[in-house]
């Protein structure tokens, strides 16, 4: 077979459908203000919520770490990488959490990958919400359970596809949903769904990857707003590299949990741990974003502002109280453009297109973060005021 060949026509498929995804080189560090292709630019794409990604304390205690556990693990957790830095970090996440224990992976992609893949197998069924994030997906399919979609958020057809199961038989049902959606912003009815757990004998999961930390006054994400704790909500997933600002992941539940997942899940056993160095940042992320609960505040009045100034400008936004704050524009082409057009302005924005969202709802994931300051979020409001001007973007329009 011609690879090159085969792969060259697949690329100019993929460029012909405006999906084709180019990146693009930050010469600095990433966080609001940032240097790209040496351009500076006014980051509005990225996940450090509450800017503690470049945050000195964090810096510091990375640098630190290093000085005190060299650059790397060096083997996997059970081997001989599962230091006093990780153990530390799954105590404080736990504490945080309200959980017994925690338990770190490298990443949320493999957290998930794991948790699915070590709770649910063959003969069980994994029930998702549609808008899931890649990772809970392929954690299913993985897993070799029967996969079963439901429509986004909705708790009722849940209970319908969960009683039409075998129910009372041994097999798993487990039920996965994202906790705040990374591509919509919006909420899982998680009171619902932990309902329909318990009525229907099934064990619920959720990954709130992008609301601990945000969401709720303590920070405490989706489940501090429903206030639900470790019954309502077994199998709780977040990750580190986004509110937190660093880099890593874990798993919270129950102690046999987490004892379970050190014995099962392949992506914790079968990979080196993230670096100890890491885990101390992390461990500094996480008290500051426990501390300064002002950067919650500054960011939920961002949100407001963006929101009450995209309204004035006819934008149609997504029902979002988040910090991701989609306008979606419908066609592939239109996103990029739009994308590129705001890049020329000064900004950087991510031009979302399928397969990360469904056909036709390609948009601009406009994302706010505690280091904005209110006058750029003013000036990317005008900046989308000229977008909206140009009818070729038709800005806020669903499909
Ligand atoms: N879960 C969700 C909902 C996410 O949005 C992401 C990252 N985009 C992940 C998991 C994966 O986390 P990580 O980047 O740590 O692999």
């Amino acid at each position: 077979m011609d690879l090159r060949g085969e792969l060259r026509a697949r690329l100019a498929a993929l460029e012909r459908d405006g999906l084709y995804r180019r990146r693009r080189v930050l010469e600095g560090p990433q966080g609001v203000d940032v240097v790209v292709e040496g351009r500076q630019r006014v980051n509005f794409s990225g996940n450090d919520y509450l800017g503690l990604a470049n945050h000195p304390e964090v810096v510091a205690a990375l640098r630190r770490g290093a000085e005190d556990y060299g650059a790397g693990a060096g083997a996997a957790h059970l081997v001989s990488g599962h230091g006093r830095a990780h153990h530390a970090l799954e105590e404080e996440l736990a504490e945080f959490t309200g959980r017994e224990r925690a338990l770190l992976f490298s990443t949320g992609y493999m957290a998930n990958l794991g948790a699915i893949t070590a709770l649910a197998g063959r003969g069980d069924t994994v029930f998702e919400d549609r808008l899931n994030h890649a990772s809970l997906l392929d954690g299913a399919l993985l897993s070799g359970a029967r996969l079963k979609r439901y429509p986004h958020a909705d708790a009722a057809a849940l209970r319908q596809s969960l009683s039409a199961g075998s129910a009372g038989d041994a097999s798993t049902r487990l039920i996965v949903s994202d906790g705040l959606f990374s591509m919509d912003g919006d909420v899982a009815p998680v009171a619902e769904l932990a309902a329909v757990a318990r009525e229907l004998d099934a064990v619920l999961m959720i990954d709130d990857a992008h609301g601990l930390g945000v969401l709720g006054g303590r920070g405490g994400g989706v489940l501090e707003l429903a206030d639900l704790g470790q019954d309502a909500v077994p199998v709780l997933v977040g990750t580190l590299g986004k509110a937190f600002g660093t880099f890593g992941a874990f798993v919270a539940g129950c102690a046999e949990l987490i004892e379970y997942l050190i014995q099962r899940a392949r992506t914790y056993l079968y990979t080196t741990a993230l670096p100890p160095a890491m885990a101390e940042a992390s461990r500094a992320a996480l008290r500051l974003a426990r501390e300064e609960s002002w950067r919650r505040g500054h960011l939920h009045r961002l949100i407001q502002r963006f929101r009450a100034g995209a309204g004035q400008l006819g934008l149609v936004l997504m029902p979002s109280t988040s910090p991701i704050q989609p306008v979606v524009l419908g066609a592939n082409a239109s996103v990029v453009r739009a994308g590129t057009a705001l890049f020329e302005a000064g900004f950087l924005v991510g031009a979302i297109r399928p397969p990360t969202v469904p056909v036709g709802t390609a948009r601009l994931r406009i994302t706010l973060s505690a280091a904005h300051t209110e006058t750029q979020v003013d000036s990317l409001l005008a900046a989308l005021a000229d977008l909206a001007a140009r009818p070729e973007f038709r800005v806020g329009a669903m499909p």
